[in-house]
């Protein structure tokens, strides 16, 4: 039988979390690994949403690498052509691809503890890995809602992450499931075109106003000529929402002022008390993802857009079918339901020491040690792990803080040396997640009165950080050794002495 090529490390996945890991592992001198891609090409979330309308609603010279700065902007909140386009910079600019696997979707992973590495089977083939870095991001499985009578609808559907750019919403009766982040871009964006558009509108959001902008000329000159005015702005993004945090995390109640604020948006553009009382949280404001939108009650104010304030329940042919009743005929449905998150679907495909899933492991509901490792699942790490979402900021100051914790992993690895694996401990992601929990009793997301992707089935929260980005990457900055064992292969099987070890090592 041919040898399986094997690898020092690989990374699944190449949207921001994959790219920078792949970035980290070069600028660490590792360059035996791969970049495993299960679609065509690079940008994760920015390759799939190609939505009308699809932004970033986090600015974007806070919304990229530190190392990789773009003066270029053209906007405060780009758009997704903007950012697939960066992405795509980033993997030409640090020779990233020689290491890209693309139309590899991983199908399975099986750590193997007699060889100490990781099996690793690919659509374009299988390989061995001494450490797997997983990088499928939270927003890169869609869900749908499970609606009876879906299947007997004979119009065209999508989801927001799966557009049809081939489909004319011309003319079309269009209804909107939804109204979350992605579909309150979408309404403004497809409203002018449709013949009607129904909002499926089953929780109301709060929404606040855009500050969004062209980047001017001189500014852009400036940030490429003067690299601190760039890193100034960066700064200052950055510092005004570490401000926000505790208002988060600790004192929901001042997010008060913030609702006004809200509504007085809603009011501008919507006259009617009782449509604005359909389209009125009643939840605290932050509970649910904060939108940012100038556009989204304009476009609900227009005479072709309905709201219906109630979810969809039921299909039947053409007829859309709330929960309250009423029914809406339509030729097209899109889906903007969101994603798979708190049931992260490449779990169900990672078999750990014990011979389980890490799936079965967290069905009680995720949980890593510093959101980067689970016990039974030595020398694989998450890159947006459990608990490391944030409800303000941008993810990627918490994907460089899981860099720095991966290359500090791999450096450990290095130092301890020979063949060797590093497994969390149980009791180290028990106290951690103790301690993440704790600190989330009285965070809005928990207490704010909603319902949302934050939390998972059991209604526990385990992808929020319940504190600031800086405190995320004071806790991630090195592995601290007395969290984990470190695992040696058993006797015989490369020269090393007796039976496995789990070595205790002094923190
Ligand atoms: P989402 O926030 O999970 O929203 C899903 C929406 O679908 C919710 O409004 C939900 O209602 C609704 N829904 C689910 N089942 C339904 C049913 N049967 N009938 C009616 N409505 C139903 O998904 P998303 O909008 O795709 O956003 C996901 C995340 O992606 C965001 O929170 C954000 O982190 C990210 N995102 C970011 C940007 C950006 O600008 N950076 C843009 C888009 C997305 P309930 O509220 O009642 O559950």
């Amino acid at each position: 039988m041919a040898e399986r090529e094997h690898v020092r490390v690989a990374v699944i996945g190449s949207g921001f979390g994959g790219l920078g890991a792949a970035v980290r592992l070069r600028r660490q001198g590792i360059t035996d690994f791969v970049v495993l891609e299960r679609a065509d090409a690079v940008g994760g979330t920015w390759r799939d949403n190609s939505y009308p309308g699809c932004a970033c609603d986090v600015p974007s010279h806070l919304y990229s690498f530190s190392f990789a700065p773009n003066p270029e902007w053209p906007r405060n909140f780009s758009g997704q052509p903007h950012i697939r386009a960066y992405l795509e910079r980033v993997a030409d600019t640090f020779g990233l691809r020689p290491h890209l696997r693309l139309n590899s979707e991983v199908r399975g992973l099986r750590w193997d503890g007699d060889a100490l590495r990781w099996e690793v089977d690919t659509a374009s083939g299988a390989l061995t890995a001494d450490v797997v870095v997983s990088a499928t991001g939270p927003l890169s499985d869609p869900k749908l809602p499970d609606v009876p009578g879906l299947d007997t609808f004979p119009g065209k559907v999508f989801h927001s992450a799966r557009w049809d750019h081939d489909y004319d919403l011309r003319g079309k009766r269009v209804a909107m499931i939804g109204t979350g982040a992605s579909a309150i871009q979408i309404v403004p964006a497809i409203q002018p075109e449709v013949d009607r558009l129904t909002v499926f509108q089953r929780t109301p959001p709060w929404v606040m106003p855009r500050a969004d902008r062209k980047i001017t000329g001189a500014e852009r000159w400036l940030h490429s000529k003067v690299p601190a005015t760039r890193a100034l702005r960066r700064r200052l993004l950055w510092g005004i929402r570490e401000l926000q945090v505790s208002a988060f995390t600790k004192r929901p109640n001042e997010l008060g002022l913030i609702e006004a604020l809200a509504k007085a948006h809603m009011r501008k553009a919507i006259k009617d008390p009782a449509t604005r009382a359909r389209l009125t949280p009643d939840y605290r404001i932050g509970c649910k993802r904060i939108l940012l939108s100038n556009s989204w009650y304009p476009a609900l104010a227009r005479p072709n857009v309905d709201v219906v304030p109630s979810g969809l329940k039921e299909i039947r042919g053409n007829t859309l079918i709330a929960s309250d009743g009423t029914q809406t005929e339509v030729d097209a449905i899109i889906f903007g339901t969101g994603f798979h998150v708190t049931d992260m679907p490449i779990a169900q495909r990672v078999t750990g020491a014990s011979g389980t899933t890490l799936a079965e492991e967290w069905k009680g509901g995720m949980e890593a040690l510093r959101g980067s490792t689970a016990a039974g699942f030595p020398n694989f790490l998450t890159i947006i792990g459990p608990n490391t979402g944030l409800g303000n900021s941008s993810m990627i100051l918490m994907i460089e803080a899981q860099l720095n914790y991966m290359a500090d992993f791999m450096r450990q690895l290095d130092v301890l040396g020979g063949r060797i694996a590093l497994s969390a401990r149980p009791s180290a992601v028990q106290e951690w997640n103790r301690g993440v929990q704790q600190r989330m009793e009285r965070t809005v997301w928990n207490t704010g009165g909603c319902d949302s992707w934050y939390l998972d089935a059991n209604g526990r929260n385990t992808t929020v950080w319940p504190g600031t980005t800086a405190e995320f990457r004071r806790v991630t900055q090195q592995v601290d050794l007395a969290e984990y064992e470190v695992l040696r292969p058993p006797a015989g099987t490369d020269g090393t002495s007796g039976d496995r070890l789990a070595e205790e090592v002094a923190a």
